[in-house]
């Protein structure tokens, strides 16, 4: 067991195999010992909580890939003022920026609502009837902007306006002008797309407001791929060309569901190439008490989407093409 072994704990990261490292319960969220091992291809990470038991999950889909990432791994410039000053003790309830992150703030996430005009079944954020409704106020959204940019030695300079679906509120075009006010040079919003496609207008707001790009959800080729805005992605696109605002898509990929369609996703993006500007893939993320067989059918992690995308896209993008960043 991770808690037993003889391997010495390790800080970095993408230590030689097998090494330690701390993880999370998914029960109770408390902070555990973990051990990352390869057992043929595959990494694996297994840990074990004092009160509920052992668990192991597919960390990397490939050990060739993982070995050769590793020699991208780098410790990064750390934020020398966090924000939160207890050394991480009461990882992850106390969570902020302390002194346990290893690099400064790249792209900072503002959650301006966990409203949503969608309910999708993997979602693990929008408030389902009856639950409480976050939504940060413009004084807290300015004050969260100046602590950002005053992070030492690097002001953060990038943030991505993101919820729940960001178009909900009202004072969006405020947010987006604060953001540019305090200094950030980059604003990205995430959005479904749902009122970028029936809204024109708003989108143009939204570009005049000074947004750089749009990171729009696009998760398959098809209506039960993309049940997201298989419809409505198009308008969506069409009214971020007229004003000449650049277009990420971000699919969420889930095993057995849409892991097949990234290479027509990437030949999407290619055929759009005035407007969109990329294709950020991101394994669904599983959290709660789902059931570990149902996990186990629809986990997928980043190597495993790397090499689907050189099969689909018959070599054109290969697994060489992709390097980790910190
Ligand atoms: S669109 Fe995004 S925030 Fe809204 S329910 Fe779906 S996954 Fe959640």
């Amino acid at each position: 067991m991770a808690g037993t072994s003889d391997i010495e704990p390790t800080t970095g990261y993408k230590q030689p195999l097998p090494h330690r490292t701390s993880s999370l319960c998914p029960e109770c969220k408390r902070k555990i010992d973990a051990l990352v091992y390869a057992e043929g291809d595959i990494v694996w990470m297994k840990k074990e909580c004092p009160e509920h038991g052992e668990f192991r999950e597919k960390y990397w889909e490939s050990v060739k890939m993982y070995e050769r990432e590793r020699r991208h791994g780098a410790v990064g410039v750390p934020t020398l003022n966090p924000n939160v000053d207890t050394n991480g003790l009461n990882c992850p309830f106390d969570c902020g920026l302390c002194t346990r992150h290893k690099s400064h703030t790249a792209l900072a996430n503002i959650v301006a609502t966990n409203r949503c005009d969608l309910s999708c079944w993997y979602c693990f954020f929008y408030a389902k009837e009856g639950q409480p409704i976050y939504e940060p106020s413009l004084e807290q959204i300015r004050a969260m902007v100046r602590n950002l940019r005053q992070e030492k030695p690097v002001p953060c300079n990038a943030v991505q306006i993101t919820g729940g679906e960001p178009t909900l509120r009202k004072d969006l075009i405020d947010i987006i002008r604060i953001c540019k006010e305090e200094g950030i040079d980059h604003v990205q919003v995430n959005t479904d797309g749902i009122n970028f496609a029936f809204n024109p207008d708003l989108v143009r707001r939204i570009r005049e407001a000074g947004t750089n790009t749009v990171y729009m959800s696009f998760d398959g080729m098809t209506p039960k791929s993309n049940p997201k805005n298989h419809w409505e992605a198009p308008y969506a696109i069409e009214n971020c060309r007229k004003v000449g605002m650049g277009i990420v898509l971000v699919p969420t990929v889930i095993k057995g569901i849409n892991d097949g369609e990234v290479g027509q996703m990437i030949n999407f993006a290619l055929n759009h190439n005035d407007v969109i500007r990329g294709v950020n893939f991101q394994p669904v993320s599983l959290v709660g008490r789902m059931p570990q067989k149902q996990r186990e059918q629809q986990r997928i992690t980043i190597p495993k989407i790397i090499e689907n995308i050189e099969e689909q896209t018959n070599g054109m993008v290969t697994k060489e093409d992709f390097y980790s960043v910190q």
